[in-house]
């Protein structure tokens, strides 16, 4: 339109946007939205903590939504190991066309203590543009979303290209009954899925406000806990001795200090790469043109990896977290002690990185064990390991791109590799490559998830409702 009244431009552009967006929403979008909000609300104020909660009252609560929604008791299951632990799997039938999708949400959350928080962190309270209550990020929102989602589709009658199976689980955060590990030990056939999505991570990442990218986790680090023990017969100390725990540990840190594990990309991290290219300074996106050719450019890689969040991406990394040692100021030390926590690349297990670091310290009298959960120490680590995720699904970013383009116009899609962990370890493992998809806005200064005052933007929630309807639609038509 041409016109030389910015005004008027202006003005038109307001109008044309207002009117584009009405399009988008329908009646029904406002009608999802408010339901979600109930269901978010609800589920805040069901606490679902290990300590004091019940998952069990969140999954029955989802349950009878599902019913009054109309999907029949056979297609409603809930279960679960002990009573406080219980999960809801419901399940949308479709045409058969395609093997199923399967959503993962877990219904607990961390602990929250009231002194803490501004406000009761289980009650729900909108406050300044923002949802407050513990869940609201991680991950009642999605779990809110996803139902609400279902429902809706079950409402419309329907009817996807492959079965919609919704799992909403237990201990995520902790505890020892983990839902979705459970459901797939014992109930494979009721989550058998060809891929999953997780709505556990991933969203629009923004910078004071502005979009800047839609980030998909499509693969995972491993955890793992390693300890370092030095033994010595001790002594007084007015009579030192060249051998002493304290100083046999400091230099077996210093040489872990010293070593990088190998640089390693894969199918994930290379499409990470290859969208960062656009987004890069041009100083940085040479860098990492020649990082990704093969063989790659090692001074590139070295330059890329002073940047800890491209160097844990790029490698394995182990760092000393927690030391001890001696027993009294006057004697020479029987025993010093020093905690390395590891996030390990998919595809190495513990006991390989174990072995490494034995390597790495090169003294045998130093001792390396792998510390289990339960804070046993291990002389062999297992051989779990995190899965080597396939490349991209097209059946999954193809309709991911056209509504982000639609929603964020401009802003890429970029597959990563989260550094955390979460539920789709297990899912991975049953061979069901996972996807952590939300259609949320969040600020990277503004991520509260696990701390106080936990809260979600009422835009960007009303807007991840939006999102996911339109994606998971896109993902389950042809
Ligand atoms: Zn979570």
């Amino acid at each position: 339109m041409g016109s030389n009244k910015p005004w008027v431009s202006l003005f038109f552009c307001l109008v044309f946007s207002l009117s584009v967006q009405a399009q988008q929403l329908s009646p029904a979008d406002q009608a999802t939205r408010k339901l979600a909000l109930e269901i978010f609300k609800q589920l805040i104020e069901i606490n679902t903590t290990d300590s004091v909660g019940s998952v069990t009252v969140a999954a029955e609560a989802m349950a009878k939504r599902f019913r009054d929604a109309g999907f029949p008791d056979a297609d409603i299951q809930v279960l679960g190991p002990n009573d406080r632990k219980k999960n809801v799997v419901v399940r949308l039938h479709g045409s058969g066309k395609h093997k199923p999708v399967l959503l993962i949400g877990h219904l607990d959350v961390v602990e929250a203590r009231r002194e803490d928080w501004t406000t009761d962190p289980f009650q729900f309270v909108e406050k300044d543009g923002y949802y407050y209550g513990r869940g609201t990020s991680d991950m009642k929102d999605g779990d809110a979303i996803m139902s609400a989602t279902l429902i809706r589709m079950k409402k419309e009658g329907y009817i996807p290209d492959r079965d919609i199976i919704l799992a909403m689980t237990a201990d995520e955060e902790g505890g020892t009954s983990n839902g979705v590990d459970w459901l797939i030990k014992n109930h494979r056939e009721l989550t058998d899925a060809e891929f999953v999505l997780n709505h556990d991570g991933g969203g629009v990442l923004a910078d004071h406000g502005k979009p800047v990218m839609m980030e998909v986790n499509a693969a995972e680090k491993l955890y793992g806990d390693f300890v370092l023990t030095a033994t010595n017969p001790g002594g007084h100390s007015s009579l030192p001795r060249p051998e002493n725990a304290i100083y046999e540990l400091a230099d077996a840190l210093t040489r872990i200090q010293q070593y990088q594990f190998p640089f390693e990309l894969n199918p994930i991290t290379r499409a990470y790469y290859e969208q960062q290219v656009k987004l890069a300074t041009p100083e940085r996106a040479a860098d990492l043109k020649a990082m990704l050719k093969t063989p790659p450019d090692m001074d590139a890689v070295a330059r890329l990896s002073k940047d800890p969040l491209d160097n844990s991406t790029m490698h394995t990394t182990c760092v000393a977290t927690r030391l001890s040692g001696g027993h009294a100021n006057n004697a020479l030390p029987q025993m010093a002690q020093a905690n390395i926590n590891c996030r390990i690349l998919p595809g190495h297990p513990l006991e390989e990185i174990r072995l490494a670091l034995e390597r790495v310290v090169g003294d045998p009298k130093i001792k390396v064990q792998f510390r289990e959960n339960t804070n046993v120490l291990l002389d062999h680590g297992s051989d779990r390991h995190s899965y080597v995720p396939p490349p991209p699904r097209k059946d999954v970013f193809d309709p991911l791109e056209k509504v982000v383009a639609q929603m964020w116009p401009g802003i890429p899609v970029i597959p990563n590799m989260s550094t955390g962990a979460s539920d789709g370890v297990y899912t991975n493992a049953a061979g069901m490559p996972t996807y952590c998809v939300s259609g949320e806005q969040y600020d990277r200064d503004d991520i509260r998830a696990h701390g106080k005052d936990e809260r979600i933007g009422v835009e960007s929630f009303a807007r991840g409702v939006d999102f996911y309807y339109l994606f998971l639609k896109g993902v389950t038509s042809e």
